[in-house]
């Protein structure tokens, strides 16, 4: 076994990461940290102020956020009528930020708060690190974010009134970026 020496890159503060976790925030200078397999580096965060919301808000909680498109290729219903199926081609005509919710938390939530953001596009304005953030740490990996964001586009397609029997997409998806939002506490 390898012991790594789990040092903040930054300010040599120890860190104190739990087990899964893949990102974290120094305790002591709060830079963000990835806790890779050749030991811990920084990594850039973005923070992302909800449209009206305070920057002293927290916490702020971490998202793998993809630009790209979701094509659909084959949608099949059990009936309902062509609404959901119109519906769908609309959501998914464009690329979009495609939002994956990064810190633990159970697929069902992360359904729900992935798709309220995908789909409702919310304006966020990128801001520096707040004095007073407190970063969520991260335990999603952006392989896992990838796998992730696929449940979360089959949530949004079988909450529609028709009958989702099969759906085939592919993503087109580039490089995610994390971002921190501080998400008010019925979303999440
Ligand atoms: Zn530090």
């Amino acid at each position: 076994m390898k012991l790594i020496a789990l040092r903040c890159p930054v300010c040599t503060q120890p860190l104190a990461p739990e087990n899964d976790d893949i990102v974290v925030a120094c305790g002591h200078c709060r830079a963000e940290v990835a806790i890779g397999q050749d030991g811990p580096s920084q990594i850039n965060v973005r923070y992302a102020l909800p449209a009206g919301a305070r920057p002293e808000m927290n916490p702020w909680y971490p998202f793998w956020v993809f630009s790209g498109q979701v094509q659909l290729q084959h949608r099949e219903t059990q009936g309902g009528g062509r609404s959901g199926q119109k519906e769908a081609e609309a959501l998914w005509s464009a690329p979009r930020r495609l939002y994956v919710p990064a810190w633990e938390l159970s697929m069902h939530t992360a359904q729900d708060v992935g798709s309220r953001l995908i789909q409702q596009q919310p304006q966020f304005q990128l801001v520096e690190r707040p004095e007073q953030a407190q970063l969520v740490s991260a335990v999603v990996t952006p392989g896992d974010a990838r796998k992730l964001l696929e449940f979360i586009v089959l949530a949004v397609e079988a909450r529609r009134s028709d009958w989702l029997k099969d759906l085939v997409f592919h993503l087109a998806l580039g490089e995610p970026e994390l971002w921190a939002i501080p998400v008010k506490s019925n979303e999440r």
